[in-house]
């Protein structure tokens, strides 16, 4: 029998156009004789659309963009039949996977639905999911899992706004420059800044606190970019390192998206040791957030050989061409092997569970 999946792409967040490429890529990828995959397209304004079953790759993302006549309620998108059908369980999709990224998507809200329809999905769950994409909660789950990090302090926008001039003290006493500011809840670098005065510091709260009430200011290092991925439930592997070598001052949200010029060096060329470091810090990274399926975690590594975690991506930049999937291609599992792997462990997860 085959296995009945459920695509779920598109999404109401800065990287809508991603996930659209990942959604072709997915689809070429998957032997459509051991899938039936039905696709649903959340547009850019949140609307959920479903179009028909597909019956082979798509030529072009377009052919994925459903318009609003297609347009359902959230929940009927995640039903394969209709309702009545669904009276016994062979109505039911197999599997959801969701290629979303960033809030709405990445962030746990859409996995909350899906634990409330009790439906079977890739990647992580409800709390990781969350906590991934809250960086002060993530760091302070770090920090008990003893991991290295940078310095940091957070703020909540209505305590600064009631003495500015503390809160830049606070940062100045305790962290210092250079240091980067970052709304708490966002990913693809959107609202950073990086900081080496009074003045920047400034603008940086103002440009952060438009995008969350919640902001961090950690420490600024000189390092090297590198990233492992994660696969697996309880007992997690990891993937060899893999370097980002931006042409700019920081990966920021242009260079990762339109410029397209920073360099991934995989595997990193890394002194004697730090590849099994970085594995082992990567794991206990999955394992603090409670992570399922799938993660990449983010590293610094300084000139002078200190390693410290900058973050995890729990629903990581997934064309062929990014990062997660060429990592473990590298490691021996090719594109289509790694949306197998995801699929079945996101099945036993919610088998797990019963
Ligand atoms: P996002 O979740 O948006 O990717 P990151 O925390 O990874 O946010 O920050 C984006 C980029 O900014 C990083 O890839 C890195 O280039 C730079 N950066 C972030 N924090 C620091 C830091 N503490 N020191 C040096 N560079 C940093
Ligand atoms: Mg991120
Ligand atoms: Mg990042």
């Amino acid at each position: 029998m085959k296995t009945k999946l459920c695509l779920l792409y598109g999404g109401k967040s800065a990287e809508h156009e991603v996930s659209l490429l990942t959604a072709k890529a997915v689809i070429q990828a998957l032997d459509l004789t051991k899938y039936d995959i039905d696709p649903v397209y959340i547009s850019a304004e949140g609307e959920w659309r479903k179009g028909p079953k597909l019956e082979g790759p798509v030529e072009h993302v377009s052919a994925l963009q459903f318009d609003s006549t297609q347009a359902i309620s959230a929940t009927e998108g995640l039903q394969s039949t209709s309702l009545a059908a669904q009276q016994s369980t062979s109505g039911q999709y197999d599997i959801i996977f969701p290629l979303l990224h960033g809030p709405n998507g990445e962030d746990g809200t859409v996995q909350g639905m899906l634990e409330v329809l009790n439906l079977p999905y890739v990647g992580n769950g409800v709390l990781a999911s969350s906590a991934g994409m809250d960086k002060i909660i993530m760091k302070n789950l770090f920090m008990q899992a003893g991991l290295p990090q940078v310095s940091y302090v957070s703020f909540i926008r209505s305590h600064w706004d009631q003495d500015r001039a503390e809160a830049y003290k606070k940062v100045e006493d305790e962290i210092g420059y250079p240091c980067f500011i970052k709304p708490a809840n966002l990913g693809s670098s959107v609202g950073i800044s990086k900081c080496t005065t009074r003045e920047e510091l400034e603008a940086g709260f103002i440009e952060a606190f438009q995008y969350d009430r919640k902001i961090i200011v950690e420490q600024g290092v000189k390092a090297r970019e590198i990233e492992v991925g994660v696969l697996g439930n309880d007992h997690p592997e990891t993937s060899v390192p893999g370097e980002i070598v931006a042409k700019k001052d920081f990966y920021d949200y242009k260079a990762k998206y339109v410029d397209g010029d920073s360099v991934m060096i995989i595997p990193a060329e890394l002194p004697g040791g730090v590849t099994e470091q970085l594995q082992k810090m990567a794991k206990i990274a999955f394992q603090s957030l409670d992570c399922a399926g799938l993660v990449r975690a983010d590293f610094f590594l300084t000139a002078d050989g200190e390693i410290y975690i900058n973050e995890v991506n729990t629903m990581p930049g997934f064309t062929p061409y990014s990062m997660f999937p060429l990592l473990w291609e590298n490691s021996g599992v090719d594109y289509p092997a790694l949306i197998e792997r995801l699929i079945e462990l996101g099945i036993k997860r919610h088998e797990e569970k019963q």
